[in-house]
């Protein structure tokens, strides 16, 4: 191949990529993935909920904090199944890593990274984050803009390292005042830039606090690494109560979603939840469904 024939391909091979980045279309097939948080599963061990979620078609479980301790039992329960830890949800640390103390801050920071490295370990997707929930700190939003700007880039460095991420999930204004929107928590991917850095998107808290909810998960698209199932009203199992995840449905095809959707809700009281989980995945696969483009 000359020179030129090779600049000519070249300028082909960068048109052909930019129409494909250009168009919306989503460079994956969307996939729903279905998991839930392990208190949310009935079962009197680790690995009778496992082979209930196995058997509702689901294939995550998201485990709660830091399992470092359960590394064994989890890994025993797991074993010859197609479950795999979806997330490991972990949270605030009291607001320790946007503390202005600077050893609540190291201990903060020290804390999530051993929790990073248990995800790599147990081949998780992420660590939720949330940097605070209301009164867990004073600051105003900018200054605690500049905290995540200053303390993320080394812990995504070190989540990739782990083969893992930093969630940071956006809560609704009743549990926080700072990062309500996924554009929000988009926006501070965006400024780090690490893969070891992402969002998810919690469909209760978006019920709240988004207006349009297939934008907001496109906004989040590019750092969208997992989602949060509840009903908006309730925050209990889908179909316990009215409530459509179509729209969002429809960002996530949007955005060629593969990650995991996650059951973090309540159970309506009095409902058996060996009857009422499974019918919350059938509700989820219908809507999965109506949401095709
Ligand atoms: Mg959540």
């Amino acid at each position: 191949m000359n020179r030129r024939s090779f600049l000519r391909r070249t300028a082909v091979g960068l048109a052909a990529a930019w129409t494909v980045r250009s168009d919306s279309a989503p460079t994956t097939e969307a996939a729903l993935n279905l998991s839930s948080q392990e208190s949310r599963v009935p079962g009197a061990s680790l690995k009778e909920k496992v082979a209930n979620l196995v058997a509702w078609g689901a294939t995550g479980i998201e485990l709660h904090g830091n399992p470092r301790a359960r590394l064994a039992e989890i890994r025993d329960a797991l074993a010859g199944t197609p479950i795999r830890v979806s997330a490991l949800c972990w949270g605030s640390h009291k607001g320790d890593l946007v503390s202005t103390d600077p050893e609540r801050r190291r201990k903060g920071i020290e804390d999530l990274r051993d929790a990073l490295s248990t995800a790599g370990e147990l081949g998780a997707r992420g660590v939720i984050f949330v940097p605070c929930f209301h009164k867990e700190s004073d600051l105003p939003p900018q200054e605690l803009d500049k905290i995540l700007l200053d303390i993320l880039p080394p812990l995504g460095e070190y989540a990739a390292k782990c083969n893992t991420r930093v969630l940071l999930e956006p809560l609704n204004q009743r549990e926080t005042f700072y990062l309500n929107r996924v554009e929000q928590a988009a926006e501070i991917c965006r400024q780090v830039n690490s893969p070891g850095i992402a969002l998810m998107a919690d469909f209760y808290h978006m019920s709240r606090e988004e207006t349009d909810q297939t934008a907001a998960i496109i906004a989040g698209g590019p750092w969208l690494h997992h989602v949060h199932i509840a009903t908006g009203k309730s925050r209990i199992l889908p179909g316990q109560e009215e409530h459509s995840f179509v729209e969002g449905m429809r960002g996530l095809r949007k955005v060629g979603y593969t990650g995991f959707c996650s059951l973090e809700c309540g159970i309506r009281k009095g409902t058996d939840p060996m009857v009422e989980v499974p019918r919350a995945f059938e509700v989820l696969r219908e809507q999965w469904k109506l949401s095709v483009l």
